[in-house]
């Protein structure tokens, strides 16, 4: 494939990519259209032997306020879901999570509600192994299409070897970019109770999770046996700031950005509040959020 034409963006700030919205510049950043763009992307990377750095919507990322070297390649606008019958559904990786939910509730198609609170992608929640309300995204997965971004080999890899575990799979240790991802829901319930759960789940969120600030969600998993939120509450870390990023009050597990926080602000809370979860319970929280670039240690 000729690729001498291909130029990705130079300097991006990722700060308005992101959740959380922090970070510095990715030094080369792209967001394919479509498959033939992705492959000519990750052509030029291997032949400019460039670092890569796949990312889907951005909401489980903090990156670094130096930014991130080589390309950034965000998979975002690889969208669309295929409806087919006996309740499968083809989705493109960039396909947002929460617009599944709503759609397949309105047909009657059971097994996504839980996933209208999450924000990101549906190749993101396949990386992640997404979950909330006790489902997770391999609960529904029957396969994804996935590119390998060394040497250009397409894949289908079936859900046993998608190997998921709790807020992990397989395409996080290997050099796979999810394409498209196969989805089996149960179709023929009724629209209205469906339609009212993804409600109801909504509801709770904004109960129960900050709104109005910039965050990622939960900070770090859950150990064996313990809820993070809990374990970082009766620390009293709740409302603990550091510049612009503060622990919620509505819930411990969560860094909203209150004033123009810089990554570095929420790495250093973080390291706080794993140091005092380690303090007091003897436990070694470790992070949910992914990290992009260098950080420092203060
Ligand atoms: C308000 C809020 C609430 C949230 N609630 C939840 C929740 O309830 N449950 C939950 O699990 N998460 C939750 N999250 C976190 C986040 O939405 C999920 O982890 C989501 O699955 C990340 O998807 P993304 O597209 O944003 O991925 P990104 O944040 O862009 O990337 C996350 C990881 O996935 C990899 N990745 C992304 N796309 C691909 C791809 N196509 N191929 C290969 N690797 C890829 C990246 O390399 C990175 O390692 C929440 C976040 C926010 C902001």
């Amino acid at each position: 494939m000729p690729v001498t034409h291909y130029t990705p963006q130079t300097q991006t700030t990722l700060a308005f990519l992101t959740a959380y919205h922090v970070g510095g510049a990715a030094q080369w950043f792209d967001q394919p259209q479509d498959r033939a763009g992705l492959e000519e992307a990750l052509l030029w990377v291997r032949r400019s032997d460039v670092p890569l750095t796949v990312v889907g919507a951005g909401t489980n990322l903090l990156v670094s306020d130096q930014g991130i070297a080589g390309l950034v390649l965000s998979l975002r606008q690889l969208q669309g879901s295929t409806w087919q019958p006996e309740g499968r559904v083809t989705v493109g990786a960039g396909e947002p999570i929460a617009r599944l939910a709503w759609q397949s509730a309105r047909r009657g198609w059971h097994g996504l509600e839980w996933a209208v609170g999450i924000p990101g992608s549906m190749g993101g929640a396949v990386a992640m192994n997404a979950g909330a309300h006790g489902w997770e995204t391999a609960q529904v997965v029957l396969g994804a299409e996935v590119l390998n971004t060394t040497t250009g080999e397409w894949r289908y890899l079936t859900r046993a070897q998608l190997g998921f575990s709790y807020r992990s799979s397989v395409v996080q240790q290997e050099p796979w970019v999810v394409v498209a991802v196969d989805l089996q829901l149960s179709p023929g319930q009724a629209a209205n109770q469906l339609v009212e759960q993804v409600e109801q789940y909504n509801r709770h969120r904004r109960q129960t999770q900050p709104q109005g600030y910039p965050n990622c969600g939960s900070v770090f998993r859950n150990p064996p046996g313990y809820a993070a939120g809990w374990l970082l509450e009766q620390c009293g870390l709740k409302g603990q700031r550091v510049g612009g990023a503060q622990v919620a009050h509505e819930h411990a597990n969560f860094i909203v950005n209150v004033d123009q926080a810089r990554a570095q602000d929420i790495w250093t809370l973080m390291a706080q509040m794993q140091q005092r979860v380690q303090a007091q319970f003897g436990l070694n929280l470790q992070a949910e959020v992914k990290t992009l670039g260098e950080m420092t240690i203060l």
